[in-house]
Order: structure tokens, then C-alpha cells, then sequence
């Protein structure tokens, strides 16, 4: 089997686990990792069979592909380097800090002929994955990801840490131009904002409700989209799609299929039976299957799940949410 000669840039709390799902992944050759700081990176690498660089450059001599798994401000200037070495780029989410960085590396990547595949894992939650073989036109759209204090990520808004990877997906989903956006955010603990609230319009006619929070005491992450004749709703956190559909009463579910009439609504001609269905969710470690997905699209030269396009363009959607909260309209 032909296998890609990968490494892993950072090491921190995530990229441990870039680390330990590489060297599992039979795709991968997992060459090594390379962390600023040595000793990090050299516990974590001994216990996954595999070598610390104490220099990027050795490092990127020897792979053709890279994790890039740094705080966002040094994405841009890491993933340069890695393309100047000819390296294909896996980097986390949010792709870089500013839409111009984006530009930059994506314009580089593709005068080098490299793909760039971002981290916007809920792509590969089972929810998405289990709703996948519905048809998706939403009309409206409730967001709810909330989590609990933690002094990581605090460097960057709530916005850009949480409320992206919803941003993503509603962007994937509706695929329609973003008309307006309403947003508000408050820093109550740090100096960006932890808790933002945006409603975006889409040309579609769909509209987008999304609360972000990193300061709740209970967290939660929904998402609840309403469209014709249905409604689809997702639990990132219990990895489960629940499906309720209006059908003409009387409708009997497919043999096999998990469907079953949980009430009726309406009267005479306009009576419909609501079917409630819960498709079988794929039991996957979603950033395993992003990795091989990369790993698939860099070896096959097929287009990734998530090109840099996409990240970027939900990049550009955080920031401009970003510049509302920072100068609001005057009433
Ligand atoms: P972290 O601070 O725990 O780890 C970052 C690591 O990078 C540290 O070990 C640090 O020493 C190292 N580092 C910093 N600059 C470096 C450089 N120039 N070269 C090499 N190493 C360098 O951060 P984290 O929580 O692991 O986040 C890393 C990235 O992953 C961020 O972009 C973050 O937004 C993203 N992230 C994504 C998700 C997700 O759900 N997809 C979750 C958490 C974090």
C-alpha cells in the first residue's frame, strides 16, 4: 500500500491526538512531530513510537505532508514554511487569523500544486454523517454551542474558537451567499469576546440563529434545522440525528428502516402523520477520519473534504461577525 510520509507541527493539547491517530492510520507513514517546546513534543512522540525533531526544517525535509496544529496566530507563517518545502497541508480550524492570511497561503499552496485541507471536524461528527442521506434546504436554522470555562483558547474570541465550526457547517449546508448579519457579543471573564449571538440571512431566504458561549455551566452543542415538511435535529455532543417528517397519513416506513408515526397533526385533507426517524449513526473518531480523508484526497490527487476555499470563506464570515460586535450600527 503506498503511504503518505506525514508529520505533525505542534504538539499541544490537540495535537496529541494528531499524533496518536497518525501512527495509527495504515495510510500514514508518520515520520515525526516537531513542538517549540522539545521535551513536550519528545513525551508524546516516545509513546507513540515515533521521533520529536528538534528542528522544523529536518522535519519537513523528510515528509510530504503535514498537520499543522499551532495556536492560529502562527498558522500563516507556519503553513508557508511547509510549502516552501513542497508539503501538502492539513491545518487546524480556523485556517489562519485573517482573511488575507488565508489568501496568501491558498494562492501559495496553489501555485505549488499542494492541497490544503482544514480542521472543521463537525464535517465528520456521526450526527452530519448520519443525516447525510437526507436532503438538506433548510429555511431556518437554531445553533447552540456552549461549553464550559477553560483557560485555553481564551487568546481568541468565542467566535473564532467555537462559533466557526457551526459557521462552517451552516455555510456547507445552505450554500447560498450570506445577505446580512446582526451579531452582538460581550467579554464577561476575558479580553475577547465569550459569548456571541449572530443571525445571519441567506439570499436562499434562509436564516441562520447561532449562540456561542465558553462560559456556561452547561454545555451543549445543537444544531436544529426546520424545512419543508421536516425538521432535522443534531447533537454533536450524543453523536446523534433525529428526524421528524410530516407524511400523508397512513404512510408506512420502508422495511427496515427506523421510522414510526408519533402523532398526527391537522384535520380531514390536511391531516398528516409526524414520523419520527433515527438514522444510524457511524460509530467513527471523527478527527481519525478527517486525517484519512487527507490522506486519501493527497494520495489519490482528489479534491479534500474541506479545501482551504471553504475555510476560508467561513474565516471571512467570523470576521466580518467580528468587526459588527467591535463597531455596532448607531440606532
Ligand atoms: P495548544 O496551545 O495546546 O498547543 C499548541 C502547541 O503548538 C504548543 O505545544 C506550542 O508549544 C506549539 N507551538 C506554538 N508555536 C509553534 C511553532 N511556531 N512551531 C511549532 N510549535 C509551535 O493549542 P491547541 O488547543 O492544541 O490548539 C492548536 C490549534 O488547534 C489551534 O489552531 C486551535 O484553534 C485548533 N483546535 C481545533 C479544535 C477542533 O475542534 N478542531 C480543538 C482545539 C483546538
Amino acid at each position: 500500500m503506498q503511504k503518505l510520509d506525514f508529520g505533525v507541527i505542534g504538539v499541544g493539547h490537540l495535537g496529541r491526538y494528531h499524533v496518536q491517530l497518525a501512527a495509527e492510520i495504515p495510510e500514514i507513514n508518520l515520520v515525526g512531530a516537531f513542538d517549540l517546546n522539545h521535551e513536550q513534543a519528545s513525551g508524546i512522540c516516545s509513546s507513540c513510537g515515533t521521533k520529536a525533531f528538534s528542528s522544523l526544517e529536518d522535519l519537513l525535509d523528510r515528509v510530504d505532508a503535514v498537520s499543522i496544529v499551532v495556536p492560529t496566530s502562527q498558522h500563516c507563517q507556519v503553513g508557508l514554511k511547509c510549502l516552501e518545502h513542497n508539503c501538502h497541508l492539513f491545518i487546524e480550524k480556523p485556517i489562519t487569523s485573517t482573511v488575507k492570511e488565508a489568501e496568501q497561503l491558498i494562492a501559495r499552496a496553489d501555485q505549488a500544486k499542494r492541497i490544503i485541507q482544514v480542521g472543521h471536524i463537525e464535517r465528520f461528527n456521526p450526527a452530519v454523517l448520519a443525516a447525510a442521506k437526507y436532503e438538506i434546504r433548510p429555511m431556518f436554522i437554531e445553533a447552540h454551542r456552549l461549553s464550559r470555562f477553560n483557560p485555553r483558547g481564551l487568546d481568541v474570541s468565542v467566535v473564532l474558537d467555537l462559533m466557526i465550526h457551526d459557521l462552517d457547517l451552516i455555510l456547507y449546508l445552505v450554500k447560498s451567499r450570506v445577505n446580512s448579519i446582526d451579531a452582538c457579543g460581550v467579554s464577561v471573564v476575558s479580553e475577547a469576546e465569550d459569548i456571541a449571538n449572530v443571525r445571519l440571512k441567506f439570499q436562499s431566504g434562509c436564516v441562520a440563529n447561532l449562540t456561542s458561549s465558553r462560559i456556561s455551566l452547561n454545555p451543549m452543542r445543537r444544531m436544529r434545522l426546520f424545512q419543508k415538511n421536516q425538521y432535522i435535529a443534531l447533537d454533536f455532543m450524543e453523536k446523534k440525528a433525529d428526524i421528524f417528517q410530516l407524511k400523508e397519513p397512513g404512510y408506512q416506513a420502508a422495511p427496515g428502516s427506523s421510522g414510526m408515526t408519533v402523532s398526527r397533526i391537522g384535520v380531514g385533507d390536511q391531516a398528516r402523520d409526524v414520523v419520527y426517524e433515527k438514522p444510524e449513526a457511524p460509530d467513527v473518531n471523527a478527527l481519525q477520519m478527517e486525517l484519512e480523508e487527507f490522506a486519501g484526497a493527497v494520495l489519490n490527487g482528489r479534491e479534500p473534504e474541506v479545501p482551504g476555499a471553504q475555510g476560508r470563506q467561513a474565516l471571512e464570515v467570523a470576521n466580518a461577525i467580528l468587526a459588527q460586535i467591535a463597531s455596532p450600527d448607531p440606532v
